[in-house]
């Protein structure tokens, strides 16, 4: 057989030839305007951004970053960058400025791809970004910043203009890097997840399996996971390589503008975590309106509750896909679509499979484990550290010597989780999530899932607190719904009906919003922080 090692440069060459017609469509993050462009023309910009970034002197293993939302310029220049070799690094443009500072220097970037809307904020930071020589600014004359620095500011349009639309990719080692990726170090320093060209291509293979996110060219994706977010969950290369058309909803997130970009674009699928979907749902709700063009909404990053997937369901004739994975996954580990054992359960038992984070997709492995490693049963009952095993999970951090790896090859995820006897995993918590109280755990996604079944209960987060008697306690931080004033009494009288007394919070607090992560999720570090103290008064 022929022997060619993959780059990714071939996924977004197969579509600029073979769908060439199909779109991506872009919120502008300059002015919020719609763009069009097809993957004809892409594949032309990203050949020609490809000679640009030679032309500056980038060789192949070189770090670049970029600090972008995703738009069509954003997967331009991933293309570009680890098509000639070198590493694309996607940085989270929410991260504190220490952990910006840090791995921008840990990854020694050379140059970095910024949106203009970011560049005020960088700009402050540049003097500390020991080895970054530049920085292209990912827009076009009009709107190009300037800076007191002195550093070279590239305009992206101005730096692809004139530049051949031909490229010759190099052929090198498919183990190579092609992309880097820092888990957001809610413990400790991020930590750098090295992709490589096969790593990602296989990835991409599998997550489009049609019982993984079954995307095809008939399909319009709405892509609101970020790029820079485990490289948006591989969707961005799986579109490309299927043809579907894409959606780039730039930096509007709010309920209104991604409904508008669904119904405009009559999206059939949509990626994102469940903050995101709460939003579109409620304006849905408020306006009355239907998405009737969602066939699948694939939803992840943190634990979606339950009454997401009945209003997906009832009201807009979708299906939320839970699945689960994480940075050291690339991301995609399971997902959840019905097996044909199913159909002779009873309806109700069906209905609590449909909520789990779902069974390992083709080429993951899982197993859990006990405090001394020994395997448990997938009994559906069984709580143990989440192992997971594969071509596309983490061995070695980035500039790290000691692999991430126990000797049998196992990545422990930090979950703890049970696996059903259908192979369907669920997620009972992180474990250091996990609340204990007088010795006994309590799931504290299960109570945030719980709570927001609460009719006026917009989000809810569990945390735990230290308490002088019971060692932990939970307390449950609430965002009520837009006009709604719920009582304490009744959250805890809701509560009961999953929870025993003792497991029930002794306080719940009411707030206007609940600190979020660089990725979108609740931030338990800082609520834990903020309480600090509250049940040892
Ligand atoms: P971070 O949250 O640290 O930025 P990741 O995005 O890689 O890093 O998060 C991975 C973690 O997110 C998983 O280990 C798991 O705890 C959580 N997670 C991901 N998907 C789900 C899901 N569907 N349900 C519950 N938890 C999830």
């Amino acid at each position: 057989m022929q022997n060619a090692p993959f780059n990714l440069a071939q996924c977004i060459e197969h579509a600029g030839k073979y769908y060439s017609h199909q779109k991506v469509i872009t919120r502008k993050v300059e002015d919020d305007s719609i763009h069009e462009i097809t993957y004809h023309e892409i594949l032309r910009r990203v050949r020609q951004l490809a000679n640009a970034l030679k032309k500056l002197g980038v060789q192949q293993g070189d770090r670049i970053g970029t600090i972008a939302l995703n738009t069509y310029r954003h997967l331009e220049a991933w293309y570009a960058i680890s098509g000639q070799g070198a590493v694309c690094h996607t940085i989270n443009p929410r991260l504190s400025a220490g952990q910006m500072d840090y791995i921008i220097n840990h990854a020694e970037d050379r140059f970095i791809c910024i949106d203009p809307i970011f560049w005020p904020l960088i700009e402050a930071m540049h003097p500390k970004f020991g080895k970054v020589e530049g920085y292209i600014v990912l827009t076009d004359a009009a709107h190009m910043p300037t800076t007191k620095h002195d550093v070279a500011l590239y305009c992206y349009e101005e730096l692809i203009k004139g530049e051949s639309d031909q490229f010759e990719w190099p052929v090198f080692d498919e183990n190579a890097g092609s992309s880097l990726c820092y888990t957001s170090g809610t413990t400790g320093n991020p930590k750098g997840v090295m992709y490589t060209h096969k790593s990602n291509l296989l990835h991409s293979y599998a997550a489009g399996l049609p019982d993984g996110f079954g995307i095809r060219s008939l399909d319009t994706l709405l892509v609101v996971v970020p790029l820079f977010h485990a490289n948006s969950w591989g969707i961005s290369y799986l579109g490309p390589m299927v043809g579907a058309n894409l959606i780039f909803p730039g930096k509007l997130m709010d309920g209104e503008a991604i409904f508008e970009l669904v119904d405009k674009y009559q999206a059939t699928t949509a990626a994102g975590v469940p903050t995101v979907w709460t939003n579109l749902l409620d304006f849905a709700k408020q306006k009355g309106r239907k998405l009737d063009s969602l066939r699948d909404v694939v939803v992840g990053g943190s634990a979606a509750p339950p009454w997401m997937f009945d209003a997906f369901e009832q009201k807009h004739d979708a299906q939320l896909l839970h699945a689960w994975g994480m940075t050291e996954t690339s991301p995609l580990g399971t997902i959840n679509r019905a097996i044909p054992q199913l159909k002779d359960l009873p309806q109700e038992e069906q209905a609590k499979i449909r909520l789990k984070q779902g069974r390992p997709v083709f080429g993951i492995d899982l197993k859990i484990v006990d405090e001394e490693g020994n395997e448990l049963p997938h009994n559906g009952e069984a709580v143990g550290h989440l192992l997971v095993r594969g071509n596309w999970v983490v061995h070695t951090y980035y500039g790290s010597d000691a692999p991430a790896v126990n000797k049998d090859g196992w990545f422990d995820t930090g979950d703890m989780a049970s696996i059903d006897r259908f192979g369907y995993m669920e997620i009972v918590d992180r474990s250091k999530d996990l609340i204990k109280s007088g010795g006994e755990w309590i799931s504290s996604v299960e109570m945030e899932n719980t709570a927001m079944g609460h009719p006026d209960v917009l989000m809810a987060a569990a945390i735990a607190l230290k308490h002088k008697k019971w060692g932990e306690r939970p307390l449950l931080v609430v965002v009520p719904k837009e006009g709604k004033n719920p009582d304490k009494e009744s959250i805890k009288t809701h509560l009961g009906t999953e929870f025993a007394k003792w497991q029930i919070p002794d306080e719940v607090v009411f707030v206007e919003e609940i600190p979020m992560t660089a990725t979108g999720k609740f931030s338990k570090l800082t609520l834990r922080k903020q309480f600090e103290g509250f049940y040892e008064e």
